[in-house]
């Protein structure tokens, strides 16, 4: 006979999932409502009003879609991108790899602009891509590459593409209440974020929000968009206050309640101070890992505060330390992907596992483990220096 699943306890200190706050949670538990039912009707209205706060925007269009953020990456690239668009794709990381994937298999024309992994988008070579392409229809980029640590200057960018006529697509799956976005102010055409990042609510849902320009190209389409799930004049039909609320696919109800109760959260700490919070906490990881002796991978001005990569010293096994921490400490880390596997660690600060006491009891767990593995690394300090940093 199978028995109840009761997951040991952990703190997710890795690249998302993040730590979910117990008022979430609780809201997930609440009595299931039907998918049209008025009292429904009216949570979903205010919830779209909270994404609007979050993503900074006016956009009529903001809404969670059914899914996890890859989800949201491919309802961007299904309803803007058609047959033969040129589209320019940043690729400096595991997602921007994604986004050109799904660039293809939509039928467009991947131009691709690459970046060393662990460094954010170089914005002239993005200049370069437009001038050779000048029929771009779009340029793609992710914001914050929680594969490397590297935050892009997603303003820029998005100036640089307005200047030439083209939609610009953000993901802010890991940016989204960790570092500012602006949709409204940057002229982000379409972005989609993730709930379990730095909104720290439960996986599978995407946040993700339409300029009006990129609706009026969604209805100028030539075709129908290939996905019927994730058509977004479908979805309208659902989601838009000035349509009946027909039925498209039933709402995922108890995430959606978890959303709600997430982005209240997020409202009463205030969008600003949650950036903040990101970066103290941010700072205060940084001083201990430096007093340790270890470094951070990305250069600094690049960095992004909710997710930090550390360089493993020469000689320390990676796997071993990550399964000490993990079955020892209870505290999950993320791994280096790609040409960085082996050779660092990520560790998340995202949502609620930025906190000043996990900080600590990472930094205590880190050294432990490094000193069971007979790393060399300076001892008894790390944690001290947290404090001070924080204190600053
Ligand atoms: C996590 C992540 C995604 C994918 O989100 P899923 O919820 O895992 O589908 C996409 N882009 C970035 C930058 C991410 O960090």
């Amino acid at each position: 006979m199978s028995r109840s699943f009761v997951p040991p306890e952990r703190m997710l200190l890795g690249p998302g999932p993040s730590d979910i706050h117990p008022r979430v949670l609780a809201a997930m538990a609440r009595p299931t409502l039907g998918h049209l039912d008025p009292a429904f009707v009216a949570m979903m209205d205010d919830l779209k009003e909270l994404l609007r706060g979050a993503f900074r925007t006016r956009n009529a269009m903001t809404l969670p879609l059914s899914g996890p953020g890859s989800a949201g990456m491919e309802a961007c690239v299904v309803n803007l991108v058609e047959l033969g668009d040129e589209v320019i794709v940043c690729e400096n990381g595991v997602f921007g790899g994604r986004l050109r994937e799904n660039v293809e298999r939509a039928g467009g024309v991947a131009i691709p602009v690459r970046d060393e992994w662990g460094r954010a988008v170089d914005p002239g070579k993005v200049e370069e891509a437009l001038a050779a392409h000048p029929k771009a229809k779009a340029v793609a980029f992710v914001h914050a590459e929680t594969s490397t640590g590297a935050l892009s200057d997603a303003r820029t960018l998005c100036e640089i593409a307005r200047r030439r006529g083209c939609l610009t697509i953000v993901d802010t799956v890991t940016s989204l209440a960790g570092v500012p976005v602006e949709v409204d102010a940057w002229g982000i055409d379409a972005t989609y974020s993730g709930s379990q990042k730095c909104l720290s609510c439960t996986p599978g849902l995407s946040p993700a929000s339409f300029s009006d320009r990129a609706l009026e190209v969604v209805r100028a389409r030539k075709r129908k968009v290939q996905s019927w799930l994730l058509d977004l004049s479908l979805l309208a039909a659902y989601w838009d206050e000035g349509h009946k609320r027909t039925y498209h696919h039933t709402a995922p109800i108890h995430p959606l309640y978890g959303l709600h109760e997430a982005l209240v959260l997020l409202e009463e700490e205030g969008l600003e101070a949650s950036w903040a919070r990101h970066r103290r906490h941010h700072l205060a990881l940084r001083a201990g890992i430096e007093a340790m002796g270890l470094s951070l991978a990305v250069p600094e001005n690049e960095r992004l505060p909710e997710l930090n990569v550390v360089r493993i010293p020469e000689g320390v096994d990676d796997a071993a330390v990550r399964k000490i921490l993990l079955e020892e400490h209870a505290i999950e880390i993320g791994a280096g992907l790609g040409a960085l596997a082996g050779k660092v660690w990520r560790v998340g600060l995202m949502g609620h596992s930025s906190r000043a006491h996990k900080v600590y009891r990472f930094l205590g767990a880190l050294e432990a483990s490094l000193a069971c593995v007979g790393a060399r690394i300076e001892r008894g300090v790390a944690v001290e220096e947290a404090r001070r940093a924080l204190s600053e």
